[in-house]
């Protein structure tokens, strides 16, 4: 059976002069995929009528689920509701369920109601609400020759928690179509070609439900995984072995078998092995101890960081020689590798790490513009490294800090 299809429209002005960024048909994709929902289309329009209208025709032509958001705030540019009442038909009615809340929210907040405000209680008689627990707007839902067309607010947080409590169950029981199984193997170090190139076998004795995709990024690719089937835990079972069988063979490359941060990946790692680390960041103003502490526990493993821009903070702080920046500048390898030292000596870490470049034009003279080095040391071993970035500085700075949290995490496991 094919699954179950859906668009997504967007609605609003905002959206479409760039003010705002959608998220909301990102989060609700990613919310709907898993139960085996296939997202067709993703629609943004305006907040004009004849453009909503032209969008629903065309999305309820396509799929059997057509899921709204925005454009049901209390002020008159939002016109989704009275427009929804008149494509379904049907009169407006209040809500007593959402009259009593909307009225609460603003006794709880001290406010006046307003005629306007009260008016979000009001729905098309043709629907079915779906609570909002964290706002005034209420979601809708209409039906239509065994189609659900469902309406919800704009605002982010509110239309997550209708979607969790209200839409999700409703949509799990009515269609019951194939679970799908995502598996990634992040790797770092190889190229896709050549990844694919070491794990030709593998792939083209894949099952037909199960396929593989290569995402790269910044000098990793992510390897992954989809499965589609009707018995879910059979379907688990079979993606993992697949994940391993790849993970094995990419030992060396294989960086995580989970799809998260880079930072978290270095965070856990450091966290299995009881070790802590310190930064001396240079061209990376505090960038890389920032991706570090976003981590959940990185006070278990991070001791601190030294933003050290000028050559007496460098000295000072650090121990970096001054004849050395005198004579060679501060983008070299003997820096980086002093404060590397500096860092481990001076905050007392099991790792120190040195990051020292120049990312944009106007900086030391026969430097090229993107070298960065980097250099690692537990006291026992160092490892340094250069860099040529080409991009501009604050994607350079991006860029780095990517790679020196490979670095990290390269060194904690082959130290
Ligand atoms: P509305 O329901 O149209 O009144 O939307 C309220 C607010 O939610 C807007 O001002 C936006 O800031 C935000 N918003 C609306 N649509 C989206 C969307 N697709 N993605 C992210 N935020 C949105
Ligand atoms: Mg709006």
């Amino acid at each position: 059976m094919a699954n179950t299809k859906a668009s997504i429209i967007t609605i609003g002005d905002e959206l479409l002069i760039g003010q705002t960024i959608d998220t909301n048909s990102a989060w609700i994709a990613q919310q709907l995929n898993p139960l085996g929902i296939d997202i067709v289309r993703r629609v943004a329009v305006g907040d004009n009528k004849a453009d909503i209208v032209a969008a629903l025709d065309a999305e309820l032509s396509r799929s059997e689920i057509v899921i709204i958001t925005g454009g049901l705030g209390p002020t008159a540019d939002d016109i989704t509701k009275p427009l929804l009442a008149q494509y379904f038909g049907g009169k407006m009615v209040v809500d007593e369920r959402v009259q009593l809340h909307v009225r609460s929210i603003f006794e709880r907040r001290n406010l006046p109601l307003l005629e306007v405000n009260l008016r979000q209680a009001e729905v098309p008689e043709s629907c079915t609400v779906l609570f909002n627990k964290s706002g005034t707007a209420p979601g809708m839902l209409f039906e239509k020759e065994g189609k659900m067309i469902i309406s919800l607010p704009g605002v982010p947080h509110e239309m997550m928690g209708i979607v969790e409590d209200e839409v999700i169950p409703r949509l799990r029981q009515r269609f019951t179509s194939d679970a799908m199984v995502h598996r990634s193997v992040i790797t770092a170090g190889l190229g896709e070609s050549f990844l694919a190139e070491k794990i030709k076998d593998i792939e083209s004795a894949l099952p037909e439900h199960i396929r593989l995709a290569y995402l790269p990024g910044f000098w990793m690719v992510k390897l992954r995984l989809t499965g589609r089937g009707k018995d879910e835990m059979q379907l688990i079972r079979e993606v993992d072995m697949r994940q391993e069988e790849i993970a094995n063979r990419l030992e060396e490359y294989v960086v995580a078998l989970e799809d998260l941060p880079m930072e978290e990946i270095v965070g856990r790692k450091l966290t299995s092995l009881g070790q802590t680390v310190a930064l001396a960041e240079s061209c990376t103003g505090g960038y890389l101890g920032h991706r570090l502490t976003q981590v959940i526990g990185s006070s278990k493993y991070f001791q601190g960081g030294i933003i050290c821009y000028q050559y007496e903070v460098k000295e000072q702080l650090l121990g970096v020689e001054h004849a050395l920046l005198e004579q060679e500048g501060a983008v070299n390898e003997a820096v980086a590798l002093q404060m590397a030292l500096g860092a481990q000596r001076s905050m007392k870490s099991d790792i120190g790490f040195g990051i020292t470049g120049l990312l944009s034009p106007g900086g030391e003279e026969g430097v090229p513009v993107g070298t960065v080095w980097m250099a690692i040391t537990n006291g026992d071993t160092h490892k340094t490294k250069a860099f040529h970035f080409p991009y501009d500085r604050v994607r350079n700075k991006e860029v780095a800090v990517n790679m020196a949290l490979l670095m990290i995490w390269k060194f904690v496991n082959h130290q």
